[in-house]
């Protein structure tokens, strides 16, 4: 799996991955990250971050915490919320 591959694999899932700092951050539905694919954004991290910086990236609209490649998207977490409301 290539950095890229993971970074899809995880967003197919629904994960959200955030550069912090030096380290990255995955979010997501419970148990949608698999030990496999941990392993391979583990592998991968210093090239996932970088992948992550250069991208173009939207906030989610409402929260502004995720960051995703289009425009006008709304996180898991506040759809979540929204269909729990
Ligand atoms: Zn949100």
């Amino acid at each position: 799996m290539t950095a890229q591959q993971a970074i899809e694999e995880a967003r197919s899932r629904g994960i959200v991955l955030t550069p912090a700092g030096a380290t990255l951050r995955f979010l997501g539905p419970k148990g949608a990250l698999s030990k496999e694919l941990k392993r391979e954004l583990v592998r991968h991290k210093p090239e996932i971050l970088v992948l992550l910086r250069g991208d173009p990236t939207y906030p989610c609209v409402r929260c502004e915490t995720f960051a995703f490649h289009e425009a006008d998207t709304v996180c898991y977490w506040c759809r979540k919320v929204r269909r729990e409301a």
